[in-house]
């Protein structure tokens, strides 16, 4: 079986009194698309985040490749973000002021990739989630879908070993979900990457090699992880 990318071990997170994250032990190998599913508000969105490192837990460990990530302080967490993580965030995070092409390059040019290649593999993801004639328009100024697409080339641009989207389908027509689907789905098969996926949608979890049911901040079905208590 391939490398354990990314763990949690009985990871809790709660806002006030009320757990958000309760006890999640969670496995993702190299080359694996998990479906995270569950009702809204069960806590799929706060999983990521501590996955993803930011979010710290009140207790329980996050692991990435095999180095203990939650315990770290924040520049080398946002260190291993920037090298190996893309993201999809459910409320975007996207930048408005920039164009399109800019926002996907941008995780390139932080990593330190000149400006000419940065650009053209930046142009090359347009390019492949059919975006291309909005290179040079800004953000603020494209169709929610589009700036979805964008968002989810900007995830895959540095070929990171973990993608995680938050409901990356959330705001495309069928069709257009479909490219994503297989652009992410493709990444896993070609390159190792690890991708979670977060969703509602029975259509979307069709792409994933497992599904993760969550209920109450409690993982209740997982065909590999833990037990549930
Ligand atoms: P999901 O993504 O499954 O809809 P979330 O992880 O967003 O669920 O939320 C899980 C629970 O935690 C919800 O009850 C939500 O209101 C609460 N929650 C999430 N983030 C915050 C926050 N930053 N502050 C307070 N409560 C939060
Ligand atoms: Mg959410």
């Amino acid at each position: 079986m391939a490398e354990i990318v990314l763990e949690t071990r009985s990871v809790s997170r709660s806002f006030g009194a009320m757990p958000a994250v309760d006890g999640v032990d969670l496995t993702v190998r190299a080359g694996e698309v998990v479906a995270v599913m569950g009702p809204s508000g069960s806590g799929k969105s706060t999983l990521l985040h501590l996955v993803a490192g930011l979010l710290r837990p009140d207790s329980g460990e996050v692991w990435f490749d095999g180095t203990r990530l939650d315990n770290q302080p924040e520049h080398a967490r946002a260190r291993t973000r920037l090298r190996h993580m893309g993201f999809v965030f459910q409320f975007g995070d996207l930048v408005p002021e920039l164009t399109v092409v800019e926002n996907v390059e941008l995780p390139l040019r932080l990593l330190g990739t000149a400006r000419a290649s940065a650009r053209a593999r930046a142009l090359e993801m347009l390019d492949r989630f059919g975006i291309a004639e909005q290179a040079d328009r800004r953000l603020s100024e494209v169709s929610g879908g589009q700036a979805q697409r964008a968002a989810v080339a900007r995830a895959l641009v540095h070929q990171p070993a973990v993608v995680l989207a938050d409901e990356p389908t959330g705001s495309l027509d069928t069709l257009t979900g479909e490219l994503v689907l297989e652009e992410l789905v493709g990444a896993a098969a070609e390159r190792g990457t690890a991708v979670v996926l977060v969703t509602h949608e029975l259509r979307v979890a069709s792409y994933a090699d497992r599904d993760v049911l969550v209920r109450d901040g409690r993982i209740v079905a997982d065909p590999v992880g833990a037990v549930p208590s």
